[in-house]
């Protein structure tokens, strides 16, 4: 997805709700030699006929090149979604193009593509879920500890005979969650609490005094709580 921030601002204004359509037809047929090689990652060989390097925008063969805050070699132009060659999953992209937003919008600090925590999921069976620091990175690090779970300790789990898999967090020194996965039925959904506490820097503490119903899948959490909270 591409924004061409000085004639389309008034337009996103109108259309904020749909970021995915904020771009009109009328700005699609203007602009359309500049789109076109920008809109599949795969595709950005046709920036050689399309001019990409008359317009500023530089590129790879791996996509886009952005600054952290999504804009390309042209200050005019930005870039998101698989387009720029990094994470390439539809929230990534949809994050993305509000980042793109709010930074052509409301232009203060904050609005930075490394700031952002995303999840990473691969619909197996079970599913693979995964967010933050991957655990074999935390066994280079001696400041991080890692806690896991059978997610068939859960009576949840049990009862529906789902008990195979796992869950694991990647804790550091200070209670913060650096990274979390989990394989398991339903893993993606399972991972949504432990995105959230990465996301807003909750520590594993805050985590073991969140009540969890019962009978659900989600009492994994409050096991890696109670991990933690053992030592
Ligand atoms: C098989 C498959 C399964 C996937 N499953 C998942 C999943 O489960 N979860 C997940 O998060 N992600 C999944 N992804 C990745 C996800 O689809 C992408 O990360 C996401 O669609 C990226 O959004 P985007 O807007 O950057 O690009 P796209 O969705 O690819 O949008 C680009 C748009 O540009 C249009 N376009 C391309 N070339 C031109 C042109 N020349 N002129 C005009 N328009 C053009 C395309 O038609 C398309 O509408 C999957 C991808 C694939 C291929």
């Amino acid at each position: 997805m591409v924004f061409f921030i000085e004639d389309a601002v008034p337009r996103l204004c109108e259309q904020l709700c749909f970021p995915f359509y904020a771009i009109t037809r009328e700005l699609q047929a203007r602009y359309r030699p500049l789109l076109e090689p920008l809109g599949l990652a795969h595709r950005l060989h046709l920036g050689l006929e399309l001019d990409l390097e008359q317009a500023g925008v530089r590129y790879q063969k791996t996509g886009v090149e952005v600054d952290d805050q999504l804009r390309t070699s042209n200050p005019r132009i930005s870039a998101a979604g698989d387009v720029i060659g990094q994470a390439q999953f539809t929230h990534a992209a949809d994050h993305h193009a509000r980042l793109v937003l709010r930074n052509a919008l409301f232009p203060v600090p904050g609005g930075r593509v490394s700031t952002l925590v995303i999840p990473r999921v691969t619909y197996t069976q079970p599913e693979v879920a995964a967010v933050g620091i991957p655990a074999i990175e935390a066994s280079k690090d001696p400041t991080l500890r890692v806690y896991t779970v059978a997610v068939g300790d859960t009576d949840r789990a049990r009862t529906e005979g789902e008990t195979e898999g796992y869950a694991k967090v990647i804790v550091d020194k200070k209670g913060h969650i650096r990274g979390a996965s989990i394989v398991a039925e339903d893993a993606g959904d399972l991972l949504a609490p432990l995105t959230l506490a990465i996301t807003h820097k909750l520590t594993m503490g805050q985590l073991a005094s969140t009540i969890v119903p019962y009978p659900t899948r989600g009492e994994v959490v409050s096991r890696l709580a109670s991990a933690w909270n053992c030592g």
